[in-house]
């Protein structure tokens, strides 16, 4: 029967992009990283959405990690005003503009998620996400394949 169901719902959805495709699942753990360095995001969805696990044991002021996508070449400035920011501000200057979507840090066992249009982003810059917590992004950030 399951089977019979998922023909079905393909037949529904058709050349239309599945919600599968527009969101995607990480983690990021105590030892300062993610388990993906890269993600690729379709042009095509209205909004993509990532999902991201702490799964580390350490508390969120001590390792916690969140996800901030902006361009490669604003990385490091928004990070360096991110730590003047603080915890408070999940590490990043209030209402930097440079900032395209930014989830909160979470620590150990939590989860949190960042949404953003594709459409936000432009051609022909190169995007990247990143953990703004200090220190961590020398090691966890991945680049944005939009397709
Ligand atoms: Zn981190």
């Amino acid at each position: 029967m399951k089977k019979y169901l998922a023909i079905f719902a393909v037949a529904l959805l058709g050349n239309q992009v599945s919600a599968d495709e527009c969101s995607v699942d990480i983690t990021g753990n105590d030892q300062m990283k993610y388990n993906v360095s890269e993600i690729t995001v379709p042009k095509r969805c209205a909004e993509f959405t990532i999902n991201l696990a702490n799964i580390g044991k350490l508390p969120r002021a001590a390792m916690g990690h969140n996800v901030v996508i902006a361009k490669a070449a604003d990385k490091i400035v928004i990070t360096t005003d991110g730590i003047a920011a603080g915890l408070d501000n999940d590490y990043i200057k209030p209402d930097d503009a440079r900032v395209v979507a930014h989830s909160k840090v979470v620590g150990g066992g939590e989860t949190t998620s960042v949404k953003f249009k594709p459409a936000d982003l432009k051609d022909g810059e190169d995007y990247e996400f990143f953990c703004s917590f200090p220190g961590h992004v020398s090691l966890m950030w991945g680049k944005l394949l939009v397709k």
